[in-house]
């Protein structure tokens, strides 16, 4: 029997809540204590397996109880029995079978490819293109409501070689976010800096903020105002001379054609979580660069498993070219699930180069986490 023509056997999902070390404050919402990810393990006939993770955000893409249910209800009786190389086709199907829930998606993804690139010995960069780099610059967040806590992490960001940092805003006042700036523009000049106020700015002071913050010549600014205000984020567009960044304005190939019609951003944020997938991803960033549009390997609130895979698919993507921000393995999470460390040096993430994702979870930290489990087989 070929290997491509095995079955899959086995899905198995465990529902964790990862402990965190601080608290995140954003526009749309902050994260304290825990963040909610379900990590997905296939198996096949010849008993290996393939891993994929699902990291939602309620306040931004759905719930981790509504991933898990994607997977255990709706996706699972199209998963157990099919044929391993039959990526494109299950993939088909659970677009169908149920909306939304993208990171249910980006999950069964990952584990198919993590599956394939085990059997047929090749990362999964090889099955998605072939790779265009072998690092990815690093990007961190400072979005501690305790600024000097976020001080703290950008010396220990420096002396770890990080030279791009993302700074939070919108979520204490525009008085707090130029003072913020100007202290780190001051006492950190080695440093990128992007800013990203995740829809936190009112529409009626949206256009001043953003200018006034534009005036300290970030690499870009992301996402000012709620997703649907695509006209005012045209608008804000044309009053800076800053990159405009479009993140919760644009999840799939779908968002990206409207955005492009509406011209509301001069770059996009890619996360796999948002398109549903790796290969969904790779559209989007094709799409945003045939119309000149930069784009950003973004995140949500994950763990390794999903920062492996988006770094697979990142370094697949030429289009992809301002880094990525998978610093929450590192410096968020108390304790990663990955057997061995996520691989980051001098604020560069590697690109692995061993079969399938180049990493697994470690079913301790699984067992140890799981507030919701369940087993097939
Ligand atoms: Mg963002």
């Amino acid at each position: 029997m070929m290997n491509t023509e095995q079955k899959i056997i086995g899905m198995d999902l465990w529902h964790l809540q990862l402990p965190v070390n601080a608290r995140r404050d954003h526009g749309i919402g902050s994260v304290e204590h825990v963040v909610d990810v379900v990590v997905l393990r296939l198996t096949a006939e010849g008993g290996e397996h393939g891993y994929g993770e699902a990291s939602p955000w309620s306040v931004f893409t759905g719930s981790a109880e509504a991933s898990f249910a994607a997977l255990d209800r709706y996706i699972r009786p199209l998963v157990v029995g099919r044929e391993i190389g039959a990526r494109a086709a299950i993939m088909k199907d659970a677009q169908k079978a149920v909306a939304h829930c993208t990171e249910a998606k980006a999950a069964l993804e990952t584990a198919l490819l993590d599956l394939q690139g085990r059997i047929a010995g090749l990362p999964i960069w090889a099955l998605l293109g072939g790779k265009c780099r072998d690092t990815i610059p690093l990007s961190c967040s400072i979005a501690d409501p305790d600024f000097e806590r976020d001080l703290a992490l950008m010396e220990r960001l420096k002396n770890d070689g990080v030279r791009v940092i993302k700074l939070k805003t919108g979520f204490k006042g525009h008085a707090y976010d130029m003072m913020r700036l100007e202290r780190l523009r001051k006492d950190y000049p080695e440093f990128a800096i992007r800013v990203d106020y995740n829809q936190g700015l009112h529409h009626d002071d949206a256009v001043r903020c953003v200018q006034d913050v534009a005036s300290f010549n970030p690499d870009f600014i992301e996402q000012p105002v709620a997703h649907h205000l695509r006209p005012l984020m045209a608008k804000i567009r044309d009053s800076i001379d800053v990159p405009l960044l479009a993140d919760e304005s644009i999840f799939g190939p779908e968002d990206m054609q409207m955005a492009i019609n509406l011209g509301i951003a001069d770059g996009v944020s890619v996360k796999i979580m948002k398109t549903g997938g790796l290969t969904r991803a790779q559209t989007v960033a094709r799409m945003a660069s045939s119309v000149g549009m930069s784009a950003y390997g973004g995140d949500m609130f994950e763990a390794g498993i999903a920062h492996l895979a988006g770094t697979h698919m990142i370094a697949a993507t030429p289009e992809i070219s301002l880094g990525c921000e998978f610093y929450q393995a590192s410096y968020f999470l108390v304790e990663d699930v990955l057997e061995s460390p996520f691989e980051v040096k001098d604020g560069q993430v590697i690109v692995p180069k061993t079969p399938g994702l180049g990493g697994h979870p470690s079913l301790e930290v699984l067992e140890k986490y799981a507030v919701n489990k369940k087993f097939s087989g």
